[in-house]
């Protein structure tokens, strides 16, 4: 670890030990990484991908934090964030996105450029690269309607490939990368359409607006914490077993909105993994639905 933190250093990669990941989630739960590294360009990327890959280093690659859980005992290994690479070029229709860049800078980019179709990634707290893994989406679109292309680096080979439309395999809330772990998104290419530019704006607004009103915005978290189940929300059978507020230590079922556990001080990643399990077995009981995470504990 310590060679792998040498070398990255002298190629002027910003390395960091026994960094505290609770300062970095959304949740803002977790132990130290033994090394946190933070690219800010492809180049510096694929340096910190061949560096753990060559040294055998256990690694993370995340975004903003915001769709996962870390260990209260942290990570024995190198955390690659990708945050600082906010690469981001619009061509025409199509937007080229490095791994890091927020989604709501590629929905202003999108507006400023006249255009639609990415008004839905306003708001939604991660990077291009977490929605991509998951399928990001909200309001009725998703990362499956406008990712033409993603090139990944294989952690396997150290190559680099590129996947197109349905060779990415989104479905719900999940895609080709969730069942690949050694596949890192570097990039995506997003096909948009010509829009006015006023009405983008409204739209982007609206879903702002309705993120206020019925969202926790207020206390850390890591937003819907179950996929939708096919046929219903998860959040209104959560509500309707009578579990809004119900709490496991510092982690507790959001009284704005079932579907969030909220970190309402101290929460740890073990109050919230019991505060899962309590939800899972009592929607089970009461409703016959079985509940999938979409959260990540790592
Ligand atoms: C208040 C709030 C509201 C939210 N609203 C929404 C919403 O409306 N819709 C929605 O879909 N989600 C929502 N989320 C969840 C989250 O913001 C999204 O899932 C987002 O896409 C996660 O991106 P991230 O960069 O934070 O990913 P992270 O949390 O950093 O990572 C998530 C997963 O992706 C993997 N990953 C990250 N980057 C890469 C990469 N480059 N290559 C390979 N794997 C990678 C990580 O290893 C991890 O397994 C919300 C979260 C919060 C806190």
């Amino acid at each position: 670890m310590e060679r792998l933190r040498n070398d990255l250093k002298r190629a002027g990669i910003r390395a960091e030990n026994e960094c505290p990941l609770c300062r970095y989630s959304s949740f803002r739960i977790g132990g130290c990484a033994k090394l946190a590294l933070f690219p800010k360009n492809r180049e510096e990327m694929i340096a910190c991908l061949d560096g753990v890959r060559r040294h055998g280093v256990p690694h993370l690659i995340i975004g903003n934090a915001s769709n996962v859980v870390f260990s209260d005992r942290g990570f024995d290994g190198a955390v690659i964030f990708t945050t600082a690479w906010k690469e981001l070029t619009v061509v025409g229709t199509r937007i080229r996105v490095g791994a890091g860049a927020s989604l709501s800078a590629i929905a202003n980019a999108a507006q400023r450029a006249s255009l639609g179709g990415a008004e839905f990634l306003y708001g939604i707290p991660g990077t291009l690269g977490g929605a991509v893994f998951m399928n990001a989406g909200a309001f009725g679109g998703c990362m499956a309607d406008i990712c033409q292309k993603s090139e990944y680096y294989d952690l396997r080979t150290g190559e680099t490939a590129v996947l197109c439309g349905e060779a990415q395999e989104f479905s719900n809330r999940t895609s080709i990368y969730e069942k690949h772990p050694h596949y890192t998104v570097l990039g995506a290419e997003l096909v948009l359409q010509k829009g006015n530019p006023t009405e983008i704006c409204a739209r982007m607004r609206d879903y702002t607006e309705r993120r206020r009103r019925t969202q926790p915005l207020e206390f850390p978290s890591a937003g819907s914490v179950f996929k939708r189940p096919e046929g219903y929300f998860a959040g209104k059978l959560i509500e309707d077993c009578g579990l809004k507020g119900t709490r496991v230590g510092g982690a507790e079922v959001s009284v704005k909105h079932a579907g969030f556990i909220v970190n309402r001080g101290g929460a740890t990643a073990e109050d919230v993994r019991c505060l899962c399990e309590l939800i899972r077995a009592r929607v089970l009981a009461q409703t016959g639905v079985t509940l999938e995470c979409e959260i990540r504990f790592l």
